[in-house]
């Protein structure tokens, strides 16, 4: 019998697959308990559910059904264009922002060639350069976040991208625009920087430069964004990346003729038209910040400070087993060992209730409540 596992290319077979958040069903299940009953802050997604117009959009939608989507994604590009002031031949759409991590992957890295990211980065990076067979360099972390510097530093002449996320996942932590600036005029031109911007809409104040600014100055830019987090739609993947229209004729040529489905992009469509569903994703975001930040003060615990819809807390031991006692309280957050963050969990910002159940739960389970 022939060993599919040992046949499967060097890169895949060192591959482990990626681990999202426990399902509120999954955990309903094992602790026998209705699923409602359960808080989920683990998948960094929108705890305000669903804008009444996107579901309007996509009931609207669904009499088109048996039909494929629009394989150029016409209506969202044209919109998305108009926002972001760019030609619509800039703009390449996706299965989610994952979708675009892996077209860049698949056009261009292989085997000999590398990607340089950074410690504590978000973990699909690793993995889209693994299953090409790529070379990954992985640059210590600073603060838990970038350094840019010493990321610029490791770029050689077999290296085709570097990842960024700003902020990143699960750190939370930036760069602002000097930081960024400096680093784009001095990367090499052959090199591709894939800025992931998946929760720029969270950042507030100007504390995050707006990666679509140096598009124009940076031929080798490419800015990856998501409609799964401040937009809230996360179950329908689709999310964009801005480039040089080179770049994104490159990414056409490898993608799913239809990766974006049709549901996904009437919602999308209607997302961008919904200012107030994304003002208060935003509102809520920040006060359940503070909420949490001022609940981990209480129990006297430290955590990174974070742009993102979600915060690094360190718990002071390991974070596995109060991950597994969190569990027992019907609270699912998530567990960072795997990035490097042993005694951190990763804590999405919930709904003011959904915040204060945490606390609530990490206080008895530490002892501190
Ligand atoms: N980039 C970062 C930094 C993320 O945290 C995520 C989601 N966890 C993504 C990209 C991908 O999200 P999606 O595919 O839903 O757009």
């Amino acid at each position: 019998m022939s060993d599919f596992l040992a046949l499967a290319q060097t890169g895949v077979q060192q591959l482990s697959p990626y681990v999202p958040g426990k399902p509120v069903d999954e955990l309903a299940r094992e602790l026998n308990i209705d699923p409602a009953l359960i808080v989920k802050l683990a998948s960094n997604e929108n705890p305000l559910g669903p804008s009444p117009k996107v579901l309007e959009a996509i009931r609207d939608a669904l009499a088109e059904l048996t039909r494929y989507p629009d394989g150029n994604g016409f209506d969202l590009k044209t919109l998305l264009a108009e926002r972001c002031g760019v030609q619509a031949e800039q703009i390449t759409l996706g299965n989610g922002s994952n979708d675009i991590l892996e077209l860049v992957g698949r056009a261009y890295l292989a085997p000999g060639l590398n990607a340089v990211f950074s410690e504590h980065a978000f973990a699909i990076y690793p993995i889209v350069t693994q299953a090409v067979g790529a070379g990954a360099r992985v640059i210590p972390a600073r603060d838990y976040g970038h350094d840019l510097p010493a990321m610029l530093a490791a770029i050689d002449e077999k290296t085709r991208i570097v990842f960024v996320a700003n902020p990143n996942n699960p750190t939370g932590t930036w760069f602002d625009a000097q930081v960024l600036a400096d680093f784009l005029r001095d990367v090499p031109k052959h090199v591709l920087v894939v800025l992931d911007e998946a929760y720029i809409e969270y950042a507030q104040g100007g504390d995050l430069p707006d990666g679509l600014e140096f598009l124009a100055a940076h031929s080798n830019l490419l800015v990856s964004r998501t409609f799964s987090k401040a937009y809230g739609l996360a179950a329908l993947r689709v999310g964009y990346a801005v480039s040089s229209p080179v770049i994104a004729d490159v990414l056409n040529r490898v993608r799913q003729p239809f990766n974006v489905n049709s549901l996904a992009l009437a919602a999308a469509c209607a997302a961008l038209n919904d200012s107030e569903y994304l003002a208060n994703s935003r509102e809520l975001n920040a006060l359940g910040m503070q909420q949490l930040e001022d609940g981990f003060r209480m129990l006297g615990l430290s955590w990174i400070p974070s742009k993102g819809n979600f915060i690094a807390v360190d718990v002071g031991t390991a974070g596995l087993p109060v991950y597994q006692a969190l569990l027992r309280e019907g609270v699912i957050v998530r567990p960072i060992t795997n990035y490097g963050l042993p005694n951190h969990l990763r804590v999405t910002i919930g709904l003011p209730t959904e915040n204060e159940r945490f606390l609530a739960a990490l206080g008895k389970v530490l002892g501190r409540g």
